[in-house]
């Protein structure tokens, strides 16, 4: 599995980095967001390092798919499916994408204002 020794969710996905782990297999790594905005606010990660939507080729195609589907499951394990959530990739500099690991945000746990930029 391709990583990076300096990046902080490698380190995380690789046990180097601590952090509270919420789901994990052989491909994706779910974690609790150290700040979180929302009650539930979970990162969803392929163990694969893959900077940003940029750069996913068509071998990760279903690996991407495959993180929604992580994403619908623990929506349901943290009973938000009812009440509604919202996933969330940020994509380089003016979406403020800060750490360049692909990830999705799982938010919810609250009604959220829909207003984007
Ligand atoms: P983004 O702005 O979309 O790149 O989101 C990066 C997210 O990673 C932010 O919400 C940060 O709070 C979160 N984050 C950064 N470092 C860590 C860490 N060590 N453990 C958990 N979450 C982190």
């Amino acid at each position: 599995m391709s990583q990076d020794n300096n990046c902080i969710f490698c380190q995380i996905i690789a046990g180097r980095q601590a952090a509270e782990i919420v789901y994990r297999d052989g491909l994706v790594t779910a974690f609790q967001d150290i700040h979180p905005i929302a009650p539930i606010h979970i990162l969803i990660t392929p163990n694969k390092h893959i900077p940003s939507l940029n750069q996913i080729t068509t071998d990760d195609q279903q690996l991407i798919g495959y993180l929604f589907s992580i994403a619908k499951k623990l929506a349901a394990q943290y009973e938000i499916e009812q009440s509604g959530y919202r996933l969330v990739l940020n994509t380089g500099k003016d979406a403020g994408q800060s750490v360049l690991h692909i990830h999705l945000h799982l938010l919810g746990g609250k009604s959220m204002p829909v207003k984007f930029g």
